[in-house]
């Protein structure tokens, strides 16, 4: 018995493989997050090594002090997590500010968290306190379909949102507040990390233009499957734009979406809707 036999240890290493195989991951794209339960942190502790020096992130969240985060490394490749979780990915912890964390497993080899970790840590408080401690996990990928809708429609939630509700009918059930568009900025600075943080209050998925998708959930099959259902979405609505040269005969009407959501029970951001 070993860490890598942990339940949830195996479980985030599944889902950094399952993004790779979906080819979301190229080279060091991408990272993951995901803050612990007591119990897994329990189950992981025998394995832990004498913790390394605290290293301030530069932001705080308080409700966040004394947490415990399965993180992929910086520079790390999620081709590799799989075969080499112990220089792929780490878990660390964070102090009792809220402000610096530090390595207790893996990232072997003087390795460090993903260079995003202060924008997912920001992400994590934001949506621990939308979801009343709920959301666990923070995941970023380059889905290719998403980002070439990222040149083609305006960068507003409201364009991004209609467009992906209407591309698939489940969308409108697995995203019912739509999801929030944060204009090109330079990526691992404290700015993306406010501004993507900023829309995440209202948000559980965040596009970056011309770079990726931000998504969070309370476990891995929730936050996989919406990361998932938002690409298949653009996927749609990026061959229908090109089958159809951009003229589209008939799509889902507004009222159509307001009857799925009757059906399924979900409440749907009317801001979006005509
Ligand atoms: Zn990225």
């Amino acid at each position: 018995m070993g860490i890598l036999d942990v339940e949830i240890v195996k479980l985030y290493i599944r889902m950094c493989q399952d993004g790779w195989e979906q080819g979301w991951h190229e080279r060091n794209g991408g990272n993951l997050t995901y803050r612990m339960k007591a119990e897994e942190v329990d189950a992981c502790r025998p394995f832990f090594r004498t913790p390394g020096e605290w290293v301030q992130m530069g932001v705080t969240g308080e409700n966040l002090a004394g947490e415990y985060f399965l993180t992929t490394g910086s520079g790390k490749y999620f081709r590799n997590v799989q075969p080499d979780p112990t220089h792929s990915i780490g878990i660390v912890e964070i102090n009792d500010k809220g402000d610096a964390w530090r390595i207790v497993w893996g990232l072997e080899n003087g390795a460090r968290p993903t260079s995003e970790f202060p924008s997912h840590f920001m992400n994590h408080s934001v949506r621990v306190a939308a979801t009343d401690g709920a959301c666990r996990v923070i995941y970023h990928a380059h889905p290719a379909n998403l980002i070439a809708m990222t040149y083609v429609l305006p960068l507003t939630a409201r364009d991004f949102t209609r467009a992906l509700w209407k591309s698939a009918t489940e969308c409108p059930v697995v995203f019912p507040g739509g999801v929030g568009v944060v204009p090109w900025m330079v990526p691992g600075g404290a700015d993306i990390a406010l501004a993507t943080s900023e829309l995440m209050k209202q948000y559980d998925a965040a596009v970056w233009a011309h770079h990726g998708l931000f998504c969070s959930g309370p476990d891995f099959d929730t936050t996989f499957g919406l990361m998932h259902t938002i690409e298949k979405a653009a996927q749609i609505w990026i061959l229908a734009q090109s089958a159809g040269q951009g003229k589209i005969l008939q799509t889902i009407r507004d009222d159509e979406l307001r009857a799925i959501a009757t059906e399924f029970g979900v409440q749907l951001n009317e801001d979006f809707l005509d």
